[in-house]
């Protein structure tokens, strides 16, 4: 099987924050970021997302394979924390 990408916030690439936001695109991409918003706008926010094998990302935390077994396109998951429960919206 081929590995899944996605993109990751550059507080994810470097391990810095507990991942807090997972988008499912209807492309089936995948954005995967610490859920707050000090990314930069525009040109700058493309600059701090790089892609990276989804299987990294999915061992950081015991309940991210969960959150990743729920994919839905046009659907993200968000908490507030590391300890928070994830809660689902609609794009
Ligand atoms: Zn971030």
């Amino acid at each position: 099987m081929a590995e899944r990408r996605c993109f990751v916030c550059n507080h994810i690439f470097e391990n810095t924050r507990p991942v807090c936001h997972v988008v499912f695109f209807d492309d089936g991409e995948i954005q995967v970021d610490c859920g707050q918003d000090d990314h930069g706008d525009a040109d700058e926010f493309s600059r701090s997302f790089c892609l990276v094998g989804l299987n990294h990302i999915v061992v950081r935390d015991e309940s991210l394979p969960e959150i990743f077994r729920r994919e839905k396109p046009n659907t993200s998951f968000g908490r507030n924390d590391a300890q928070s429960p994830w809660i689902s919206y609609v794009l």
